[in-house]
């Protein structure tokens, strides 16, 4: 079966962060296999919304044959598992013990009421690219064409 390379981006806010992130990567794990890439984790402020709660953020790489939308039952059911309750509406954010986005799934474009990929933010926030830099710098938004690297250079103008 053809398999795809994702790239998913988790963050944490409260609790025991380091713990958070390394229970989110061995439940992803135990569901998608060994992960091919894993960025180091990295601390963050809270974006969109006030809090005293700095994150820690990672971006991993997983190569998968699993449909985008039971990727994302999967990454909700490990969000949920671990005490995750409520979710971002109409984007008012919050405190989160662990959140799983999907950043890109390979090179496609999906956009249905449950996923948007690649997601529509991450281009917009530090705090996915420098992670996926350190990961696959060389990698090509497929909508924008542009490169982890350059999108990153962007930000910091
Ligand atoms: P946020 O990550 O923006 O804080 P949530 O994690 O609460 O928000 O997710 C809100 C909704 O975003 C989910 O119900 C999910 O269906 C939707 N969603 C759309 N695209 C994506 C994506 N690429 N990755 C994860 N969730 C997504
Ligand atoms: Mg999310």
């Amino acid at each position: 079966m053809d398999k795809k390379t994702v790239y998913l981006g988790l963050g944490t806010n409260t609790g025991n962060k380091q713990e958070n992130m390394r229970r989110a990567i061995e439940n992803l794990s135990l569901a998608l296999g060994s992960p091919i890439a894993c960025s180091t984790f990295m601390e963050s402020e809270p974006w969109g919304f006030e809090s005293d709660n700095t994150f820690l953020n990672c971006v991993i790489a997983f190569s998968t044959s699993m449909p985008p939308l039971a990727l994302l039952d999967t990454t909700e059911q490990i969000e949920r598992s671990m005490g995750r309750t409520s979710k971002s509406l109409n984007g008012q954010y919050s405190d989160r013990i662990i959140d799983i986005d999907i950043l890109f799934y390979g090179d496609e474009i999906i956009d249905c009421e449950r996923l948007t990929v690649p997601h529509p933010l991450l281009h917009k926030r530090s705090f996915v690219l420098a992670p996926m830099c350190q990961i696959a710098s060389h990698h090509i938004h497929p909508l924008l064409g542009l490169t982890m690297e350059q999108l990153l250079a962007a930000q910091e103008n």
